[in-house]
């Protein structure tokens, strides 16, 4: 009995402390310590240490007047709020956003997340089925598309009984109209009701790893494939972004007379397309992580170190290293190959840049973000569960490890409905090292960088975080980039030049 009363006491205590804290903590004290708090945690932000000059003010007065005009409209709608709805719904609304009006005109820096055969916009994709000599089946048992080029009807396989050349298909007017949206659909996670469709994460990326099979037949006849990425090329540099890290599984590539590449002469196919853009856009620069399956055995992963030590012995400036896609939930976990990959760092010092942490799931799939600090990697690919790992979270910061974060893929592919529930809130609270990046824009209807930045810049900035975050967006990219120190200072005082342009061109406007 004694004892209760005394934690009666106690508690009557503390709660008169908090009173009387509350009650001196009224006056002036109150408000002072109040603001110093506030300053405190916004000197913390990502981009805080950025000083704006006067015309640069200007055009971010600009910027937060419509920031703040649909954070409002947000706050008395919640339902209208761009980035608490599916991309999918929310692409259009955003198209009509001022602030997206204004990100679009913003240089970007560089991509450092995005994938080979997802990179370019939908439109020209569908565009390409408009190639000679292109075949088409739709599967027995899944009832999905598969495009193959050749001179003469492709034989049997398992999955296709019947091909058909898709010009004479669309020659049939009865046909054309249905033909034609289910190729269209065929390229991209586009629904009406995405949240109904894609009830849960498996059942996303079933349709996720269905496009890409799809794509496979199409994108790796070589004609076609230089054609897509060349205009990948255009359309990021068409959104101000002026380096770009792609990472690709390094498919088998054929012409129609039966030859095929291997991976060596593939990616030598890339950087003759580099060349080539490089000499409209001397500015623009690539480099290419191979990045092939996680879901594999220990002899088909011996083969990826084969051909990565070929292609690092090949080429040494273009490629940027290694790293493992695929869904991380179902794949194989990265350390499994840990010891592999620790003797291939010993070989050849490649750089790694692992998928990883791209998982809600605690203490489970989101162990592979040890294996991705343990093996160095340079930085991690989504990785947003590290926000669950306080040690490792120490060591990427102070090591400068940048975590990849594209909001619009983990909000498609169902890992966070609401961005502003985000992790990458969190990081960007505490200027941790982040960039942007798109993932796989084409997947779902987008181009470029801008939606991404759009949806970042709205979702886990503060209401007067400004300007200075999407500039240290840009600075970010290039830092945290592969690029050497030289190819770094020429590459920022690009950005520098873009922006000034940027600023200037808006203030004309005003
Ligand atoms: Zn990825």
């Amino acid at each position: 009995m004694a004892h209760i009363i005394i934690s009666i006491l106690l508690l009557i205590c503390t709660f008169n402390e908090i009173t009387e804290t509350k009650y001196i903590s009224t006056n002036e004290s109150y408000w002072r310590a109040r603001t110093e708090l506030q300053d405190a945690e916004e000197k913390m932000h990502l981009g805080y240490k950025l000083e704006l000059t006067s015309k640069e003010k200007l055009v971010n007065s600009k910027l937060m007047e419509a920031k703040h005009a649909e954070l409002k409209h947000g706050l008395e709608t919640p339902v209208d709020f761009l980035p608490s709805m599916n991309f999918l719904k929310a692409k259009s609304g955003i198209e009509q956003s001022k602030v997206f009006e204004i990100i679009k005109k913003i240089p970007k820096g560089a991509v450092l997340h995005s994938h080979d055969t997802a990179m370019v916009s939908t439109e020209f994709l569908y565009n390409l089925t408009y190639t000679n000599d292109l075949f088409i089946c739709i599967t027995k048992n899944t009832k999905e598309i598969r495009f193959k080029f050749a001179t003469e009807k492709p034989k049997k396989t398992e999955e296709c009984d019947e091909w058909n050349l898709l010009s004479e298909l669309r020659q049939n007017k009865t046909i054309v109209d249905e033909l034609n949206a289910n190729i269209k659909s065929s390229f991209t996670l586009l629904v009406n009701d995405p949240d109904v469709v894609y009830f849960d994460v498996n059942e996303v990326w079933k349709k996720f790893v269905s496009i890409f099979l799809t794509l496979d037949g199409f994108l790796n006849y070589r004609p076609v494939l230089e054609d897509y990425l060349y205009q990948v090329f255009k359309e990021f540099e068409n959104d101000k972004i002026l380096h770009l890290e792609f990472r690709g599984t390094l498919p088998q590539t054929y012409e129609l007379n039966g030859t095929v590449y291997n991976e060596v002469e593939l990616v030598g196919i890339y950087q003759s397309v580099v060349k080539r853009f490089q000499s409209e856009y001397p500015h623009f620069s690539v480099k290419f992580i191979y990045a092939p399956n996680r879901k594999v055995d220990q002899t088909t992963f011996d083969q990826y170190i084969e051909i990565v030590k070929n292609l690092h012995g090949n080429y040494s400036d273009f490629l940027a290293g290694f790293d493992l896609v695929g869904q991380e939930d179902l794949g194989v976990a990265a350390v499994e190959f840990a010891d592999k990959l620790l003797k291939l760092k010993e070989e050849i010092n490649i750089d790694f840049y692992f998928h990883a942490g791209e998982t809600n799931w605690k203490g489970m799939t989101d162990e592979n973000l040890f294996e991705s600090v343990l093996l160095d990697s340079k930085r991690i690919g989504h990785g947003y569960a590290i926000t669950k790992h306080p040690k490792l979270m120490e060591i990427v910061r102070d090591k400068g490890i940048a975590i990849e974060i594209s909001p619009i893929s983990n909000q498609v592919l169902n890992l966070v409905k609401d961005l502003r529930n985000h992790p990458a809130a969190e990081l960007f609270s505490t200027d941790f090292p982040v960039v942007i990046s798109n993932d796989d824009p084409s997947l779902w209807g987008a181009i470029g960088l801008s939606y991404d930045f759009y949806e970042a810049f709205m979702a886990f900035t503060s209401y007067n975080d400004d300007i200075r975050v999407l500039k240290q967006l840009g600075y970010n990219s290039i830092l945290f980039s592969s690029m050497n120190v030289a190819e770094k200072s020429r590459a920022l005082v690009l950005f520098e030049n873009q922006w000034d342009s940027f600023i200037n061109e808006m203030i004309m406007e005003t």
